[in-house]
């Protein structure tokens, strides 16, 4: 069958496709450790699972308006307030399946052919590839290491042409794991501040920070916030990224435009499911606390067992639950071009799983989820150290 040029065009999500593999390994009984998984190891809270039990027995088990329930989008704007100090109406929320599917919608209602996105790298793998679904020129930015990999005015600058339309900025990063301060977002929002840009922030793993605080750019100034479109959801959060929940705050023109988009394409996110982002967002914050405190444990844990890697370089992340540190060197000392063909003979030879940084923009690097117990986690790096050891013997 002769597919669209669009389509051909698509590379396949590089994260779902390794966790999806080492899955299959562990079904047919490989001794797999996945340190792919792009999602919280914890079960949904039970409060939030209880919540959608009794809303389904309720019969809320049918289409709801396409840009959400009205009692979700009341709960977000709630939500936001305290939260994030920012002011919304309910007709500036939108919902959709999950931050992913919102994002596409996003870029669905906004660009056109040939409109230029900037998106800095190393990005999270579908921004470029849902640019392009629609017709939009992905520009990356490449940063650095010894800014943390954090765009500065200056790379920005840099970028911006004629067709600049929009600017994607990640924080909490995956896969860096890096977090702008207010003063990094103050200084982007200056220059953004002269041009119409739309920025598109994405802060899916807003409440997994472990050195400065998370700050929306929405927050910083109000010519700020009307050029932002916010990008969250329930996944991270409260470990529900298979309920599918997501949301956008943005201008009502926007908002109007995602919801007739979503009339005519999936109706709605499904009804109990969205029952359950309302007790997700309706638990006292603290609740996110007791993972937070995992995760940092766990992030502490992480990165002192990757830089005993020989050849291997990171820089200590302070938010999501990634690793993205530099592997090229380390793939050279055992006889490997690219860290892409040394991650997959770590997986032939020791059945440990992890992403090569070439899907996120940067080939050098890899990203290590620690999205698992300590115990199985320290074991995965045992193997790859074993590994790196006995080729770089060779
Ligand atoms: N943005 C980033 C940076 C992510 O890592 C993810 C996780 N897949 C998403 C968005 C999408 O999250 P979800 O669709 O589960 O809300
Ligand atoms: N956010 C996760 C990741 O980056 C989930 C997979 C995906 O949606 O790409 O691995």
């Amino acid at each position: 069958m002769e597919l669209s040029k669009k389509v051909k065009s698509i590379t396949p999500s590089q994260t779902i496709e390794i966790t999806n593999t080492a899955r299959q390994l562990k079904a047919e009984g490989v001794d797999v450790i996945s340190l792919s998984a792009g999602e919280p190891d914890f079960n949904t809270p039970d409060e939030i699972i209880d919540a959608v039990y009794e809303a389904a027995k309720a019969g809320h088990t049918k289409y709801t308006a396409s840009a959400g329930l009205p009692e979700l989008r009341e709960t977000i704007v709630k939500k936001m307030a305290r939260d994030n100090n920012l002011t919304y109406a309910p007709n500036e929320i939108y919902v959709g399946n999950g931050a992913k599917q919102v994002l596409y919608n996003v870029f669905l209602a906004t660009l056109d052919e040939g409109d230029e996105v900037i998106v800095p790298a190393p990005y999270w793998v579908s921004y470029t590839e849902q640019v392009k679904m629609v017709g939009g020129e992905p520009v990356t930015a490449v940063t650095t290491e010894d800014t943390h990999f954090k765009l500065t005015p200056e790379i920005l600058k840099a970028h911006i042409t004629e067709k600049t339309k929009m600017l994607v900025l990640n924080t909490p990063n995956n896969p860096t794991g890096s977090v702008y301060s207010k003063d990094e977002l103050q200084a982007l929002a200056d220059v953004l501040a002269e041009t119409d840009i739309i920025i598109v922030v994405d802060e899916i793993y807003e409440v997994l920070t472990y050195g400065e605080p998370q700050v929306s750019i929405a927050s910083l100034n109000d010519k700020i916030k009307a050029q932002t479109i916010i990008v969250n959801g329930v996944s991270k959060s409260h470990a529900m990224t298979g309920w599918r929940v997501g949301y956008a705050c943005g201008a009502p023109e926007l908002i109007a435009a995602l919801s007739a988009l979503t009339s005519q394409s999936t109706t709605s996110v499904a009804e109990p499911a969205q029952y359950g982002a309302i007790a997700a967002y309706e638990m006292a914050p603290e609740s996110t606390e007791k993972y937070r405190a995992i995760f940092e444990a766990r992030r502490d844990n992480a990165y002192a067992k990757i830089m005993e890697l020989p050849h291997v370089t990171c820089v200590k992340p302070e938010g999501a639950f990634y690793l993205f540190p530099h592997m090229k060197n380390c793939a050279e000392a055992c006889g490997y071009d690219t860290v892409d063909e040394f991650v997959k003979d770590v997986l032939r030879e020791k059945h440990v799983a992890f992403v090569p940084g070439s899907g996120f923009g940067t080939p050098e690097y890899a990203r290590i989820s620690y999205s698992l117990d300590e115990a199985t986690f320290n074991d995965a790096v045992s193997r790859i150290k074993e590994f790196i050891e006995e080729k770089s013997k060779i």
